[in-house]
């Protein structure tokens, strides 16, 4: 059964922009005959937060999804079978940089911010072993990246059309051996039969890379739609700061579900609703935007 889903990270509470994403995603997904999933993107443990109140806030506004709720931090040895795949066809290097010494690479280089200078890719066996045995000694290992036989690739996007975009040697595992993002959204998009990829566009910029990564371990990509975020009052991306942007805030401020139901239907151009099965009648009618809302909370 082909399927959509959504894939928060637990760093804390979901706010307006996050669910209006959410909605749009369950939507997509349960108006075309998809299943749809519900994965909580928990590698990252130093972010790690309780997803509790995430997954009642979905719940609350509607939200459903089939089977349990898939956790990352429970599927690592996929993570780990994937990066052999890789390695066996010589897409995996070892990288010894540390934060700092890409931030100076990449300066010096003028490559673009995010972008990684190149600097172990050309590295010989000995300068590799030395560099090895000196993380050894302080208990560290080398994280691994991607090595793509591409610099860029073109995905296309429902909403946004045709992206071309770098595919970068993304980190695959850290050298505190958790398993990075890109890997383990590819991983498990294909494992689960995702094809149809509904979320922030924050994330446009990595969908030529997850989609090369797709094609290297032999999955089919998926269909992709990036949605506009949702902008605070100042202009920047929607955040703590901007006041009460949480269910539970709205709601501590006498805002009920409901009238936030009709606020996010509002902002995406389609009929104020206010249940998520109004949401997925109207739905139909939704044209993809491309510009983001500006949210003005209210004062608190
Ligand atoms: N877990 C990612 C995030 O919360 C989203 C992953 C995705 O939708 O591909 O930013």
């Amino acid at each position: 059964m082909p399927a959509g889903r959504y894939a928060p990270s637990p760093t804390g509470d979901l706010h307006l922009g996050n669910l209006r994403t959410a909605l749009v995603a369950w939507a997509s997904a349960r108006s075309s005959g998809r299943d749809f999933y519900l994965r909580l993107e928990d590698l990252d443990r130093d972010r790690f937060r309780d997803p509790q109140s995430q997954i009642n806030d979905l719940e609350e506004i509607g939200i459903d999804w089939d089977g349990e709720v898939v956790v990352q931090s429970e599927r690592l040895d996929l993570y780990q079978t994937a990066i052999e795949t890789l390695a066996a066809q010589g897409m995996v290097f070892e990288c010894f940089c540390s934060r700092r010494d890409i931030r100076e690479a990449a300066s010096a280089a003028h490559t673009p911010p995010g972008h990684y200078p190149g600097t172990c890719l050309g590295m010989t066996e000995g300068e590799m072993a030395e560099k090895r045995a000196s993380l050894a000694s302080r208990r560290l290992k080398p994280a691994l990246r991607f090595r793509p036989k591409v610099d860029n690739f073109t995905v296309v996007d429902q909403y946004v059309g045709e992206y071309t975009g770098a595919v970068d040697p993304v980190v695959l595992q850290r050298g505190d051996g958790a398993f990075a993002y890109n890997l383990a959204v590819v991983v498990d998009d294909v494992a689960m039969g995702v094809d149809q990829v509904v979320r922030g566009d924050d994330l446009l910029t990595s969908a030529p890379v997850q989609t090369y990564l797709t094609e290297a371990l032999g999955g089919t990509p998926p269909i992709y739609g990036h949605v506009p975020l949702v902008l605070g009052p100042g202009g920047a991306r929607l955040a703590k700061r901007d006041g009460a942007v949480t269910l539970s805030e709205l709601r501590d401020l006498g805002h009920t579900t409901e009238e936030i139901l009709r606020l996010l239907s509002k902002s995406l151009g389609l009929p104020e609703v206010s249940s998520a099965s109004s949401f997925l009648e109207v739905f139909n009618d939704y044209t993809p935007q491309t510009t983001p809302w500006v949210y003005a909370p209210e004062p608190t």
